[in-house]
């Protein structure tokens, strides 16, 4: 079948990966381009990144966070600066060697991660404790060379932003950190409707050069794991490398103490991910482009009198509000709004214009109740409340009945062969445990959770003393 003619969504359980593009196609989120693992974004996908925007850009400029946009391209020169970053980074590194007619002096990185533009900048900008903080954020695209790729989840080139700041001691870039992780779980959780499990990555899954990361995770309905978001700190380490250094109140040169953190298009595949079924997209409220789609049933003037009275009073009353007037069957307008997620249709027909009241019909749930039309602009808002509790409800109890706990290895593998799903373990810190874990189980190390419980006294793979506790999981 033609990757872009879909009919029918394959059912989840036949096949997960499919039923995720299959609905990320239909809803026309996103279509394949002709460059290599990059999407095209379309508008319904779009609109939804531009309100996660929205949410994410409020909460930090509240916090004295400014954009600013830096170039796309990073001489190799600068890119070379920071050992790991470039190690880390060099295989998925896209370069840019001729401009024009003429084969460049020295290569140009696209850029994969800004790092290395805002720390040359501060260099340059920062000499005394007055000049700091410094809080920068851009909404860019970044390209990233990956080997797999699928829409959202992984594209060679994807949308984010990235903040990027210096503050004076360490103890501020690490609170800089939190607070952004705290502002990640808000947009995700409160907005996406998608519960998280908030931690520390270990040594080896840390981004390169950071001194600390940081990571929200989340189970998506197939019980793998999503990294929703990640805030990295950096200490010194890129002060050191690019020389940032500022006079304090003392007249003594210190090291700036750098943080950056991204959250990417990717959040998109999670929303699909966690809250979508058989029918296609289920959005939170909070994020739906259209809230409430009306469908007039066999209308008549006055029925579409009616309706377009509801649409301005829904309006007015800030809901975004969508009518099919169409003259598609109705039953059609039914599965394509269900399809493309939209949480509440309403139905108004003849006979509930005779009564006064319209059919209101929840996606989540697929409830049908009759409403008075007079009652409209106070139950809509408060049903679209009830189905952002009711999906974020789910979702918890999803990651709560498919998390499991584990003291040994035989109980961890056949836990984790059973039932998709999170394993929480206690590991002795050792590399060699992890790398080993994840070779026999596809089970990669997610975060050492904020919220630890003491399981055992040993290790699940090597027996040793552990006193951390580990979320283990499949990944996309
Ligand atoms: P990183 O800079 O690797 O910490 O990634 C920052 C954010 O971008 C994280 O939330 C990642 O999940 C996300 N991300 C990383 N690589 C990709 C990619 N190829 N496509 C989409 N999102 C990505
Ligand atoms: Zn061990």
């Amino acid at each position: 079948m033609a990757k872009d003619f879909v009919k029918e969504i394959t059912a989840r359980d036949d096949d997960f990966a499919k039923w995720y593009t299959d609905t990320v196609l239909k809803a026309k989120m996103a279509d394949y381009s002709p460059v290599r693992g990059a999407m095209i974004i379309l508008p319904y996908g779009y609109e939804i990144w531009e309100s996660i925007k929205h949410s994410f850009d409020k909460l930090i400029k509240a916090t004295g966070h400014e954009d600013m946009v830096m170039p796309m391209l990073i001489p190799e020169s600068l890119l070379q600066k920071e050992q790991e970053l470039i190690n880390g980074f060099a295989p998925e590194v896209a370069w840019v060697t001729q401009g024009g007619t003429e084969q460049l002096q020295e290569r140009l990185a696209v850029r994969p991660t800004s790092e290395v533009l805002f720390s040359d900048y501060y260099a340059k900008v920062v000499h005394s404790y007055r000049d700091l903080p410094l809080k920068y954020n851009q909404w860019v695209s970044v390209m990233r060379w990956e080997k797999t790729t699928r829409p959202f989840l992984r594209t060679s080139e994807f949308f984010w932003q990235e903040g990027h700041t210096v503050h004076a001691t360490a103890a501020e870039s690490h609170a800089e950190t939190l607070q952004i992780l705290d502002d990640y779980e808000k947009v995700v959780s409160e907005y996406l409707a998608i519960p998280v499990v908030k931690g520390q990555k270990t040594e080896s899954e840390k981004f390169a050069g950071a001194k600390e990361t940081f990571t929200l995770e989340s189970m998506m309905a197939d019980g793998r794991a999503l990294q929703s978001a990640t805030s990295h700190d950096f200490g010194d380490k890129f002060a050191k490398a690019f020389d940032i250094k500022y006079l304090d109140k003392n007249g003594e040169q210190q090291y700036g103490n750098q943080t950056s953190w991204g959250l990417s298009t990717r959040i998109i595949g999670g929303l699909i991910m966690v809250h979508g079924d058989d029918r296609g997209l289920k959005l939170p409220p909070k994020v739906a482009p259209t809230q409430v789609e009306i469908i007039p049933i066999a209308p008549n003037d006055d029925v579409l009198a009616k309706a377009d009275e509801i649409q301005a009073a829904l309006k007015a009353a800030g809901i975004r509000v969508d009518m099919d007037h169409s003259d598609k069957k109705p039953g059609w307008k039914f599965s394509e709004y269900e399809m493309r997620g939209v949480p509440v249709r309403l139905e108004i027909g003849p006979r509930d214009l005779a009564n006064a009241q319209v059919v209101l019909a929840r996606r989540d749930t697929g409830e049908k109740t009759s409403v008075a039309i007079a009652d409209l602009a106070t139950e809509v808002p408060a049903l679209l409340d009830a189905i952002q509790k009711n999906l974020y409800q789910q979702a918890a109890e999803h990651l709560a009945s498919h998390t499991y706990t584990a003291t040994t290895f035989d109980e961890f593998k056949e836990k984790l062969g059973n039932h998709n799903g999170f394993v929480k373990a206690m590991w002795c810190g050792d590399e060699a445990c992890e790398k080993a874990v994840k070779k026999e189980t596809k089970a990669g190390s997610r975060c050492i959770p904020f919220e630890q419980e003491h399981l055992s006294d040993h290790c699940i793979y090597c027996g040793k003393p552990a006193d951390k506790m580990v979320v283990w999981a499949q990944a996309y």
